[in-house]
């Protein structure tokens, strides 16, 4: 008999948490997995997988306007977005149901309740329950950060915006990041007046310049607004409803509707972590080594808790290391944090893996670009003005490829296959001898000069 009830507590059921639990219980772990909202985290219930369908959503409005040079004329066409967002939540509710299937299928156990570390090996439930555990795992995730000030609790956050009872008819996007350029393309589509407000003069900081000036160009040609350099002051409600935004500038906009997308921050309050003794980082995230443990022996944490990479793939594999370095019996596992593919689901979307042109620069001295900017086959057709961009940065010494960053319709789906590439250190000359598919867009990867 162990000396605890759990081999496993794990504190938070997202996409780390889950993985994590589900395959430390197939290695025969004793497991429990404490949740207090929805089984699947971010990710699943107010995240990438009900965003990536409101993507689908908004991209028919300009299939519906390119399919006319195609022959197709489509009379009386309307958007209901309570129809798109009830079907969304409805998959959302569907997929809370699958997660839930395959832990219990896997024989973890799920506590529906908020779990609070009370000693070194002790939780405590809502319930006030009291369990032990050999080990835990914190994976509880980021929330949206929620900048204050007066009338900022007039602000939402993307966790709202898959909840709205209308599309506002004009909304301002704080942020410049994933998720503000993200949803500006949903509402835009949709028919919202969207602007975009951002501290600085950069979107998207971590992708290729290139590729950035390119999204700025056509999001303003689709319609949304940008103001750079600009704060916040004060949200006011006005009588009829809308928000009265006044800028530190002195400006003000009137619109219906204020959200906030400024980076999201680690869930570290009412834990009990300081119960334990776990250590945490400048930006209250949670500090772990390369295995996902803590300065404490027997708790670990992963996903955005732990601030790394904050993105659902990269916490599925911490998931994994961890329950296969503490339950696998074989060698311990760290995750390769280098040469993560990402995608944004902007409308054209960006994906992008390894190096961009000026980190290659600063890290390599001397780097060769190979580029193509071009017309897509179907919109060309469409009569739509709207170019791609691939590009590819190699290593000028050894001619190895350092990074690919494309902004094209498709792109996420192209970019998955190449990062293999990359990631397998290919170099150009392994490009160049494969036969391109043609007519596609992704033939481009293969002729870039
Ligand atoms: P991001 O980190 O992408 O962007 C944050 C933005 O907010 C930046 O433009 C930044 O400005 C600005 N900002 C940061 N702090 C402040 C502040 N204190 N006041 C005002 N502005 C501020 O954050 P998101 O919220 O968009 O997304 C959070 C994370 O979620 C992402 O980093 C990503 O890891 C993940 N995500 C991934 C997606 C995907 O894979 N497709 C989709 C959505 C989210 P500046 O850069 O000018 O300093």
């Amino acid at each position: 008999m162990s000396e605890y009830d759990y081999d496993l507590f794990t504190i938070g059921a997202g996409s780390g948490g889950v993985r994590a639990s589900r395959v430390a219980s197939a290695y025969g772990a004793k497991v429990a997995v404490a949740e207090e909202y929805r089984v699947g985290g971010t990710c699943v219930i107010r995240g990438c997988v009900p965003k990536k369908m409101l993507v689908y959503g908004a991209h028919f409005a300009e299939d519906l306007e390119d399919c006319r040079n195609f022959g197709w004329e489509i009379e009386g066409k309307k958007f209901d977005w309570i129809k798109l967002r009830d079907a969304v939540l409805a998959d959302v509710d569907r997929l809370n149901g699958a997660y839930t299937d395959t832990l219990e299928n896997h024989g973890v156990e799920i506590i529906n309740e908020r779990a609070e570390i009370s000693g070194p090996h002790e939780i405590t439930l809502a319930s006030g329950r009291k369990v032990t555990a050999k080990y835990i795992l914190v994976a509880v995730g980021a929330r949206p950060f929620m900048p204050q000030f007066p009338g900022s609790e007039h602000a939402i956050s993307s966790n709202e915006a898959f909840h709205l009872d209308k599309v506002p008819e004009s909304i301002i996007i704080a942020g410049g990041g994933y998720i503000a350029n993200e949803f500006a393309g949903i509402f835009n589509e949709f028919g919202s007046k969207v602007t975009i407000v951002n501290r600085s003069d950069q979107l998207l900081r971590s992708y290729d310049e290139s590729l950035r000036d390119r999204l700025l160009q056509i999001s303003i040609m689709k319609g949304i607004d940008f103001k750079f350099n600009t704060h916040f002051e004060s949200i006011e409600k006005t009588e009829d409803g809308q928000y009265k935004v006044r800028f530190t500038s002195g400006e003000e906009r009137v619109v219906e509707c204020v959200m906030f997308a400024v980076g999201r921050v680690p869930n570290i309050e009412g834990l009990g972590l300081e119960n334990a003794g776990v250590e945490l980082g400048e930006r209250g995230e949670i500090k772990v080594d390369r295995f996902s443990k803590t300065n404490v022996d027997h708790i670990y944490a992963v996903g955005d808790v732990t601030d790394r990479v904050q993105l659902t793939p990269v916490a599925i594999r911490e998931g994994q290391a961890f329950a296969d370095t503490v339950f696998g019996g074989g060698d311990p596992v760290a995750v390769d944090h280098s040469c993560i593919p990402s995608a944004v689901f902007s409308h054209p979307p960006i994906a992008a893996v390894g190096l961009t042109e000026g980190e290659a620069r600063n890290q390599c001295g001397s780097v060769k670009i190979y580029q193509s900017d071009f017309r897509p086959m179907k919109n060309v057709l469409a009569g739509r003005n709207e170019r791609s961009l691939f590009k590819m940065v190699c290593d000028a010494a050894d001619d190895r490829i350092l990074g690919i960053h494309m902004i094209a319709p498709e792109a996420p789906e192209m970019m998955q296959a190449a990062a293999v590439a990359v990631k397998a250190g290919l170099t150009k000359a392994d490009f160049d001898a494969t036969t391109a598919i043609h007519p596609s867009m992704a033939e481009e990867l293969v002729l870039l000069k």
